[in-house]
């Protein structure tokens, strides 16, 4: 440990005796994501559709991806985008508690333990530097060294970029968001020449942005491309 870690780390300390971390749930001192409210997080489990992840009644391909596939090799997503999740999301993005990027990164890394995902090396869905630079983070970063760190995985957070600013995609129709995403993403960095790519973001709503992600690193010839998220939309 170096002095500046030591330093940190006794800063930290007193700041957690002084304001001791709250569960975002349930309130409870403690840690900013207690257990019970973990536990209740409603898991995205099988069966889901073998290429977008949506759950179905059976494995076979939903009626979306029969009609019109995304071209991303796949996307998969621990929980359900509600409730207590929704809340730590909202608060890890919006009000600065970057250290819920170590539980929710946990939660990434205990479901991979169960389903790994073909993958070299772990992408974040980037934010537009305008974005960056008004937050000062960006989450999906956050969660991917989380999650490359726990399974042994290198991060590359300058590959891809967001080349354009993009409208908040909350109120937007399917095919708005389709639109709004289209031609933001950009990736000049050979290094994911020929890579199987993990991209990384907190929340899948309708996948257009993931999509336009791997269109983008497709152009520069990665190998695959799947996306891993925290949460996704029902
Ligand atoms: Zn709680
Ligand atoms: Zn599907």
């Amino acid at each position: 440990m170096t002095a500046v870690d030591l330093v940190q780390a006794i800063k930290k300390g007193l700041l957690d005796l002084l304001f001791p971390p709250r569960c975002v749930g349930c309130r409870e001192v403690g840690s900013l994501l207690c257990a019970k409210c973990r536990d209740e997080f409603e898991l995205v489990e099988p069966p889901l559709c073998p290429h977008c992840g949506r759950p179905r009644p059976s494995d076979r391909l939903c009626p979306l991806c029969q009609r019109d596939p995304l071209q991303i090799d796949g996307i998969r997503s621990v929980a359900y985008f509600d409730g207590t999740l929704r809340e730590a999301i909202h608060r890890f993005k919006y009000y600065n508690l970057q250290d819920l990027a170590i539980p929710l990164g946990k939660l990434m890394g205990d479901y991979w333990e169960k389903s790994p995902l073909p993958a070299e090396i772990v992408v974040p869905v980037p934010l537009h530097p305008d974005r960056l630079r008004e937050r000062g983070y960006n989450q999906a970063a956050l969660l991917a060294r989380e999650l490359g760190k726990s399974i042994g995985l290198p991060v590359s957070e300058n590959g891809l970029v967001r080349v354009r600013a993009t409208r908040p995609q909350v109120d937007l129709t399917a095919q708005e968001r389709k639109e709004n995403v289209s031609d933001a993403f950009r990736c000049s960095n050979t290094e994911l020449k020929e890579k199987r790519i993990l991209l990384i973001d907190d929340v899948c709503t309708t996948g257009a942005t993931l999509e336009a992600c791997s269109i983008a690193l497709r152009q520069v010839g990665a190998r695959s491309v799947w996306a891993f998220t925290l949460a996704r939309a029902r």
